[in-house]
C-alpha cells in the first residue's frame, strides 16, 4: 500500500457541528487522533442546515443524480479542522429540526430514505467514484450508517474493508419491508443472514452482519452484548460473530474538557493548583442558589431517559438529602423525570438544583463545581460523563456496567491503600447499591486528604484520544493486512 492509510468515516453526527450524543465526540476526535497514526480520515456527513451553517468552505465534487426522491451530490468540505465529505439531498435534510426529528420531537418519517442514502453516498465514495480519493477502509457508525457495509458487500465490485461501530444497541434503525427496492436493497438480501430483522429491515442489523469488523465503546459492553440481557435482541448474531467484535473505550477531546483552559469556567485548575477548583464549587453553588452543608454536593449531568436510572436517582434522594448532601442537576429529555425533579427542587430549596435544557457550558461549570458526578445508568456503551468528572476532580460514584465499570476504579479499600481508586462503582444496578455508594462516598468526602488523593489521581490519567487511536489504527491495519492475506490467497 503506498501513502498514508485512508478511512471514509459515516456518522450522522459530527461535534462541533451537530451533536445529539456521544456518538458525536467520537466522530469529531477520530481523524485528529488518528493523523497522528499517519492515518488521513475524511468524513461524510448529511448536509443539515447546522452543518452548512458552519462550514468554512465548500465546493461542488460529485452528482450522485436522483436520490431517495430527489436530487443529490457530494461536496467537499471542511469546518472545525474536519475533512469532510458533504451530502447535500435538500429533499432529506434541509429542514429545521434534530438530525432525527421533527420540532415537534416525532422522529422523521422518512428516516428511512434520509439514512439509507447516507450509506449510498458512502457506498460511492467506497467504490472509487472519486478518482482522486478512493478509501482502504470505510468505516460506518450506528445504525444511520448501517447500510455502508451493506450495499458495499452486495455491489459485488471490489470494495474496501468496512468497520461498523457500535455506540448504543438501543438505537437499531428499523423500517417496514416494504420500503426494500426503494432503499435499492436486493429481495434476496432479505433474509435472516442479510439484512431481514423480525419482519422488518434492520439498519444496524445490516451494518453487523455485512461489515468485516464490529467495534463498540467498551470492552465490557462488547462483552455484555453478547448476552440476552444487554443484546436488545441482536445478542444471537453478535455472539455468532463474537471473533470480529472488539471493544475500545472512548478518548476525550482535551482541548475541549481541559480545566487549566476552560472558557466556561469562573476560574482555571489542575491537579497541583485545586484552588481553582474551590473558586469554581462556590461560582456554581451561587449560581444555582445552593446552599450544600459539608457533605458532597452531587452533579448530574444527562439525558433524563430509563437508561440513565435517574429514576432510581429520584428514589435515592432522601437518603442524600439526609446525609447532608446536595444536588444540582442539568437533564433533558422525558418529561414525567423533568417534573418530578423539578417538584424535588421545589421541596427542597438550597439543596437541590435542577436544569432542564442542552447547556454545554453549564455542563462544564457542573464537573468542575461538583465534588461527585453521578451516573447511575443501567447500561452504558462507554459514557462520557464519568471521564469529563474525571479529568475535572469530581469523584465519578456509577453503575458497574458498560465503559463506567472499564473507566472507574473503585473506592474499595485495597484500591485506596495503593493510591488507584478513581471514584465509586455498584453493582447490581438498585437503588439500595446506589445509596451505599452515596454513603461510601459522603464517608470518604470527610476524609480530605484521602479524597484529595483519589481525586489527584482521576485527573492526572490520560483520557485523551491520543491513549486511544492505536487501538483504532491497529484494527484498520490488522483488518486491511487480513484481506491482503486472503486476496494473496485467491490468487
Ligand atoms: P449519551 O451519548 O448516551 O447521551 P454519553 O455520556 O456518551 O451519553 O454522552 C453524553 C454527552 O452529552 C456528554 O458530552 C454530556 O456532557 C452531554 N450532555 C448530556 N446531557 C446534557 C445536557 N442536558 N446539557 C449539556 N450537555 C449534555
Amino acid at each position: 500500500m503506498s501513502g498514508p492509510l485512508r478511512v471514509l468515516q459515516v456518522a450522522s453526527e459530527a461535534f462541533p457541528l451537530i451533536k445529539t450524543g456521544g456518538l458525536a465526540d467520537v466522530v469529531g476526535a477520530l481523524p485528529g487522533a488518528l493523523a497522528a497514526e499517519g492515518m488521513e480520515i475524511r468524513t461524510l456527513l448529511p448536509l443539515y442546515p447546522a452543518v452548512r451553517q458552519r462550514l468554512e468552505r465548500a465546493e461542488p465534487l460529485l452528482e450522485l443524480g436522483e436520490l431517495m426522491g430527489g436530487p443529490a451530490r457530494l461536496l467537499a468540505g471542511a469546518a472545525a479542522g474536519l475533512a469532510l465529505f458533504l451530502l447535500e439531498a435538500d429533499h432529506l435534510y434541509d429542514r429545521p429540526g434534530g438530525p432525527y426529528q421533527g420540532p415537534d420531537g416525532a422522529d422523521w418519517p422518512d428516516n428511512a430514505q434520509r439514512f439509507a442514502a447516507l450509506a449510498w453516498a458512502a457506498r460511492a465514495l467506497g467504490l472509487g467514484a472519486l478518482a482522486g480519493w478512493r478509501p482502504d477502509v470505510v468505516h460506518a457508525h450506528d445504525w444511520q450508517a448501517g447500510l455502508a457495509p451493506a450495499y458495499l458487500a452486495l455491489s459485488g465490485l471490489p470494495r474496501p474493508a468496512t468497520v461498523t461501530t457500535i455506540h448504543n444497541l438501543a438505537f437499531q434503525g428499523q423500517f417496514p419491508a416494504s420500503l426494500l427496492s426503494e432503499l435499492r436493497l436486493p429481495a434476496s438480501a432479505f433474509t435472516i443472514d442479510g439484512v431481514e430483522y423480525w419482519g422488518a429491515i434492520g439498519f444496524l442489523k445490516a451494518g453487523l452482519v455485512y461489515a468485516d469488523r464490529l467495534t463498540t465503546v467498551s470492552p465490557t459492553y462488547a462483552r455484555e452484548i453478547t448476552t440476552p440481557a444487554f443484546g436488545m435482541g441482536l445478542d444471537g448474531l453478535l455472539r455468532l460473530r463474537a471473533d470480529r467484535l472488539t471493544g475500545i473505550v472512548n478518548g476525550i477531546d482535551e482541548r475541549v474538557w481541559n480545566p487549566a483552559a476552560d472558557p466556561a469556567l469562573p476560574a482555571p485548575f489542575d491537579a497541583d493548583r485545586l484552588e481553582g477548583r474551590e473558586a469554581c464549587r462556590q461560582a456554581l453553588v451561587a449560581e444555582l442558589g445552593l446552599d450544600p452543608g459539608a457533605a458532597p454536593l452531587f452533579g448530574v449531568v444527562t439525558r433524563l431517559t430509563w437508561q440513565k436510572g435517574t429514576d432510581l436517582l429520584l428514589e435515592a434522594l432522601p437518603h442524600l438529602l439526609a446525609s447532608g448532601g446536595a444536588l444540582a442537576m442539568l437533564g433533558s429529555g422525558e418529561p414525567a423525570l423533568e417534573a418530578a425533579f423539578r417538584e424535588a427542587a421545589r421541596g427542597h430549596p438550597g439543596r437541590i438544583a435542577v436544569r432542564f435544557g442542552y447547556d454545554e457550558r453549564l455542563a462544564h461549570r457542573i464537573f468542575a463545581g461538583a465534588d461527585a458526578i453521578l451516573v447511575p445508568s443501567r447500561f452504558e456503551p462507554c459514557g462520557l460523563t464519568q471521564l469529563y468528572a474525571l479529568r475535572y476532580g469530581a469523584a465519578p460514584i456509577v453503575a458497574r456496567v458498560g465503559g463506567l465499570a472499564d473507566t472507574v476504579i473503585d473506592a474499595n479499600e485495597a484500591a485506596l491503600a495503593d493510591g488507584v481508586a478513581t471514584g465509586f462503582q455498584f453493582a447490581p444496578v438498585t437503588v439500595e447499591a446506589l445509596i451505599d455508594a452515596l454513603g461510601r462516598a459522603t464517608a470518604l468526602f470527610r476524609d480530605r486528604a484521602r479524597w484529595r488523593v483519589l481525586q489527584r489521581r482521576g485527573m492526572t490519567r490520560s483520557l485523551g484520544w491520543k491513549a486511544r487511536a492505536p487501538a483504532y489504527a491497529r484494527l484498520y491495519r490488522e483488518l486491511l493486512a487480513e484481506r491482503e492475506r486472503g486476496s494473496a490467497a485467491r490468487r
